[in-house]
C-alpha cells in the first residue's frame, strides 16, 4: 500500500508547490523509494490543451498523450520518472466524469451533489496510482491556494480521506509565506498563522508547514509558528528563497525534510540520499567554463512559463557542455527582412520555438533564412521545423507561396498539411496527434549521429504534418528527412547536411530532457553553437 502526501498552498499563488513536491520527491527517491507526484487542479477546463499558454503557461505532453499541467514537467525533470494521463487531474475531469454517471443512471433516483459524489470522484482519483502497486509514496499538489473557493472539494476530499488511510500512511504538508516588511525589517509570520487557521476550519491539520522566506526564519519565530499551529517545532520547515530551483531539494534536505516524513511515516533504516550526480550537475550548471547566446524566437517570448521546458533544456544542455546558454527571447513579430543583422547577427544559434497560428510566422522564416544562409546553428521544433520546410520551399525550391495549411488554407503549395486522421475531427480538445511515437532514424544521418540508435520515441502535439508529395524535391535540394515514423510514414526530422548544424523535428524533445539526462539533440546543438 502507498502512502499519501499532500502538498496544499496558503498565502498567495507562485509559491512553488510544484517545485516543492518535486523536490521533496526526489529526496525520498534518492533515499531507495519509489515516488510518484501528482497534481490536482481546480479549474473546469479537462485539461490545459485548449488554452492559450498566455492563460496557463506551456502545456506538458506526457508519453501516454495527456495534455497536463507544467508542474508535471518538474516532476519529470526532477524525479527522471514518466508521468501519464492519471497523474493530472482537473474539476472539469470530476464532473465530466460524475455527468457522466448520472446520465447513465448510475446513481439510481437519488440526488447528485457536491458531498458526497464529486468528492467520492476526487478521493478515487487521489487513490488511483496508489493500486498500481508501484509506488512507495504519492505526493499530490493541490493547485491553487487555500480558502479558494474552487479547491474546496478537493481540501474536503483530503479530510475524509484521514479516515479512510491509516495513520502512518497519511500526511500533509502546507506552503506558506513568511514576508519580510522592509519597513519593520521583521519577518511576519501572521499570513503562516492565518492560512493554517483557514486550512483547519477545513478540518484539514497540516503535519509539516514549509515557510518560504527571503531570511533566514530564526529559532524563535519556528517555535511561534509550530506553537501556533499546532505542528512539531521541527515540522516547521524553512525554505529560504534559491539561487535557482535545482538547490531546493539540497536546502530542504539540509532543513531535515526527508528524514521528518520517512520518521512520520515509520521508515526505519532507510539508506542515506545519494544525490552525487544532481550535485555534479549543479556544479557544472553553477561554475560554466564557457558561454553562448541563443536566440528563441517564438511568439509567447514576455511568459516565461510558455516555453518553460524548452528554458529547461537549455539549462541541461549547458551544463552537459559546461557552458552557460544565454537564451535571447525574441518576438517573432519584430522580425522583418530589414533587421536581421541587428537582431541575429550576435547569435551563436537560432531556435524556432513551437506554436500555433499565423501571428509572427513572417519573422519566424526571415531567421530561419538568415541561419541558413549564414551557416548559423539552426533548431527548430515543431511549428519551428515547419517554418523551415516552407521556407526552403519558398527560397530553395522557388515554390511561390509555399505554406501551411493552417495558415494559408489555399496556398498552391501545401509542403505542411493537416494529417489526414485529423480531417475529420470536430472537437479540440485532446485530439491531436499527442504523446509517444516511435521514429526510425536514417543510417549515418546528422539525427542518427546524435541520437546513436536507430529506433527513438518522442512526444508530439500538433495536426499538420510534412506533405510527402514535395519530398523528392526537397532531398533533391539538400535537405532530407531523417527520421519517419515506422507506422505511417511520417517525417518527423528535416535536415541539411551541408550546413553546420540546420535540423527540425515534428516532435517535442524538450519534454524528455531530464537533469539527469539531457536531451541529445539540445546537448549536440549547444555544442554546435560553442562551433564544436
Ligand atoms: N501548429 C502546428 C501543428 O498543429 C504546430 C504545433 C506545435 O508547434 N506544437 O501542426
Amino acid at each position: 500500500m502507498a502512502k499519501f502526501i499532500f502538498v496544499t498552498g496558503g498565502v498567495t499563488s507562485s509559491l512553488g508547490k510544484g517545485i516543492l513536491a518535486a523536490s521533496l520527491a526526489k529526496l525520498l527517491q534518492s533515499r531507495g523509494l519509489n515516488v510518484t507526484i501528482q497534481k490536482f487542479d481546480p479549474y473546469i477546463n479537462i485539461d490545459p490543451g485548449t488554452m492559450n499558454p498566455y492563460e496557463h503557461g506551456e502545456c506538458y505532453v506526457t508519453e501516454d498523450g495527456a495534455e497536463t499541467d507544467l508542474d508535471l514537467g518538474h516532476y519529470e525533470r526532477f524525479l527522471g520518472v514518466y508521468t501519464s494521463q492519471a497523474n493530472n487531474v482537473t474539476t472539469g475531469k470530476i464532473y465530466q466524469e460524475v455527468i457522466n454517471r448520472e446520465r447513465r443512471g448510475d446513481y439510481l433516483g437519488k440526488t447528485v451533489q457536491v458531498i458526497p459524489h464529486i468528492t467520492d470522484e476526487v478521493k478515487r482519483r487521489m487513490l488511483l496510482l496508489g493500486t498500481y502497486d508501484q509506488y512507495d509514496i504519492i505526493l499530490t499538489e493541490i493547485g491553487g491556494t487555500v480558502g479558494d473557493i474552487e479547491s474546496l472539494p478537493f481540501i474536503e476530499a483530503i479530510r475524509q480521506l484521514k479516515w479512510k488511510l491509516p495513520k502512518q500512511d497519511y500526511m500533509v504538508i502546507h506552503l506558506t509565506l513568511v514576508p519580510y516588511l522592509s519597513s519593520a525589517k521583521e519577518l511576519k509570520t501572521k499570513p503562516t498563522q492565518h492560512s493554517v487557521k483557514e486550512l483547519q476550519s477545513y478540518g484539514v491539520q497540516p503535519d509539516i508547514i514549509v515557510c518560504r522566506t527571503e531570511m533566514p526564519l530564526g529559532n524563535e519565530r519556528k517555535r511561534k509558528i509550530a506553537e501556533f499551529c499546532n505542528v512539531d517545532y521541527d515540522s516547521v520547515i524553512e525554505a529560504l528563497d534559491a539561487e535557482t530551483i535545482y538547490d531546493v531539494p539540497l536546502y530542504l534536505k539540509r532543513e531535515r525534510l526527508d528524514e521528518i516524513v520517512l520518521e512520520k511515516f515509520g521508515y526505519v533504516d532507510q539508506p542515506e540520499s545519494e544525490m552525487t550526480e544532481w550535485n555534479e550537475f549543479l556544479h557544472r550548471y553553477k561554475f560554466p567554463k564557457k558561454e553562448i547566446t541563443i536566440g528563441l524566437i517564438g511568439k509567447y517570448i514576455e511568459l516565461k512559463d510558455a516555453y518553460i521546458s524548452i528554458y529547461e533544456s537549455f539549462i541541461h544542455a549547458g551544463a552537459k557542455n559546461e557552458c552557460k546558454v544565454n537564451v535571447e527571447r525574441i518576438q517573432s513579430e519584430d522580425i522583418n527582412r530589414n533587421n536581421l543583422k541587428e537582431k541575429l547577427g550576435h547569435l551563436d544559434g537560432i531556435f524556432v520555438a513551437p506554436g500555433f497560428g499565423q501571428r509572427g510566422m513572417d519573422g519566424k522564416i526571415f531567421a530561419i533564412q538568415y541561419a541558413r544562409e549564414n551557416n548559423v546553428p539552426f533548431f527548430g521544433v515543431c511549428l519551428g521545423m515547419q517554418m523551415a520546410v516552407i521556407e526552403f520551399a519558398r527560397n530553395v525550391l522557388n515554390l511561390n507561396n509555399a505554406s501551411s495549411t493552417e495558415m494559408q488554407a489555399n496556398t498552391p503549395h501545401p509542403v505542411i498539411d493537416m494529417m489526414q486522421e485529423q480531417k475529420t475531427i470536430v472537437n479540440m480538445g485532446g485530439t491531436m496527434r499527442l504523446g509517444a511515437f516511435a521514429c526510425d532514424l536514417k543510417e549515418n544521418s546528422i539525427a542518427h549521429r546524435i541520437y546513436g540508435e536507430t529506433t527513438i520515441a518522442e512526444r508530439h502535439r500538433h495536426r499538420f504534418e510534412f506533405n510527402n508529395k514535395y519530398l523528392e524535391d526537397f532531398e533533391d535540394h539538400g535537405m532530407i528527412a531523417s527520421g519517419f515514423n515506422p507506422d505511417s510514414n511520417l517525417v518527423e526530422i528535416m535536415e541539411i547536411p551541408s550546413h553546420k548544424f540546420f535540423i527540425g523535428v515534428q516532435y517535442h524533445p524538450e519534454l524528455k530532457s531530464t537533469i539527469l539526462k539531457p536531451h541529445p539533440l539540445f546537448c549536440a546543438f549547444v555544442k554546435a553553437c560553442l562551433g564544436g
